[in-house]
């Protein structure tokens, strides 16, 4: 047994990294600024967007945008309960009912033939969640949003460096990314939201610092302009220039973090193609470059709980995560009233997913010491 705790997930901080953030904070000025706007820029460039607005966090941007769409009370948003429950947190909060679509058995993401039956008259937008560092299969859902008029956000938290026929997610659509510390890149916490239409980027970057006129950072004077007033109300969502300078260090080590996920991952695959308990993810069937956000595996074995697994791995120092818990079945949503919804391919994996430790500083040899405890935990307590 490995003498070690090793994380499920850990991330890549370089020293070129904290001296870009010890640069911000010499320099004087340390919130939104320079480094945001530069961090925009380049993020913008690689994702292949029109606009990119720079956020305290993906949470944030998904907040801003449902706003910003101004959905409410009596309106629907259709999204998978497979996600983290910020979506639907924030539809609830807004007053509108996130409406639950199942998603594919073996890759976890919903598809358009799965969205179409569920919009009624009251359906305003729809979320789908490019999982674990693969692409939705976006282009009928896109067609089928545009034909029903409905607003399409793409929650891409987990694809950060992803690509869906040959462009990167975020291109073409609105899409918002994460840069919490266990995402593909960090910036201690933040987000990106990215999209092609500028109306909705200019509202998202007035309602992100309280809905004034003005951003934070005017080149000339080295601050907001004093006179700036607020337009409508708006929140305070905007990203520091300390975190933003972690952000671009890290998207200039993107590609090579995203290799060394991918190795791991490859090697995880050849030690499970034999273990029949152990069910990895399926690679979706559409030309895709994957991310290996995550390394997700179903355990399917009769009479042992992914609990009891979870803990035996623990107990020889292999972490595990669940991404994630059905936000349907969380206690706030479960007791919300209404019909049960059908979702079995959801449900299933709900009760059998862990994600197995990937980061880009990982060995091999963590690699080997995470299936050796795998193999030895399926044996045994
Ligand atoms: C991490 C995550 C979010 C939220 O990102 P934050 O930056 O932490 O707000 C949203 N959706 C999914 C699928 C995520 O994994």
């Amino acid at each position: 047994m490995r003498a070690e705790f090793l994380p499920f997930s850990q991330p890549s901080i370089s020293e070129s990294d904290i001296d870009a953030v010890v640069g911000v904070m010499r320099s004087k000025w340390i919130t939104t600024g320079r480094e945001c706007a530069e961090f925009e820029k380049e993020f913008a460039t690689r994702v292949g967007c029109r606009e990119a607005v720079a956020l305290a966090s993906a949470t944030a941007g998904m907040h801003l945008s449902l706003a910003a769409l101004g959905i409410g009370p009596g309106d629907e948003v259709i999204t998978p309960s497979m996600t983290w429950a910020s979506t639907p947190n924030l539809v609830s909060l807004a007053g509108a009912t996130p409406v639950w679509v199942d998603v594919d058995r073996d890759n976890l993401m919903t598809d358009a033939g799965r969205i179409e039956p569920l919009i009624t008259h009251r359906t305003r937008a729809i979320i789908p969640v490019h999982y674990a560092g693969a692409p939705a299969d976006m282009d009928p859902i896109r067609d089928l949003a545009a034909r029903k008029g409905l607003a399409l956000i793409e929650d891409a938290a987990h694809a950060v460096g992803t690509e869906y026929r040959g462009r990167p997610v975020g291109a073409g659509g609105t899409a918002i990314f994460s840069f919490h510390p266990i995402k593909n890149i960090t910036a201690g916490e933040g987000g990106m939201f990215c999209s092609g239409d500028e109306e909705l980027a200019a509202r998202i970057r007035r309602l992100r610092f309280h809905g004034l006129g003005v951003d934070a950072f005017d080149r000339e004077t080295q601050g907001r302009k004093p006179q700036a007033e607020v337009l409508e109300p708006g929140y305070k969502y905007n990203l520091t220039d300390m975190a933003a300078a972690l952000g671009r260090s890290q998207l200039s080590r993107l590609d090579g973090m995203n290799r060394r996920r991918a190795e791991l991952a490859a090697m995880y695959d050849s030690h499970f193609a034999g273990i029949p308990d152990i069910l990895p993810l399926a690679a979706p069937p559409w030309p895709h470059r994957h991310a290996w956000h995550l390394y997700i595996v179903r355990l399917n074995k009769p009479g042992l709980a992914r609990d009891e697994f979870m803990e035996r791995l623990k107990r020889r120092n292999i972490g595990t995560g669940i991404h994630f818990l059905a936000a349907h079945t969380h206690a706030h949503y479960r007791n919300s009233g209404g019909a049960r919804p059908y979702l079995p391919n959801t449900e299933w994996n709900s009760e059998r997913i862990l994600s197995l430790p990937l980061f880009p500083g990982m060995t091999g040899e963590d690699v080997e010491d995470v299936a050796e405890a795998v193999k030895s935990a399926l044996m045994g307590a």
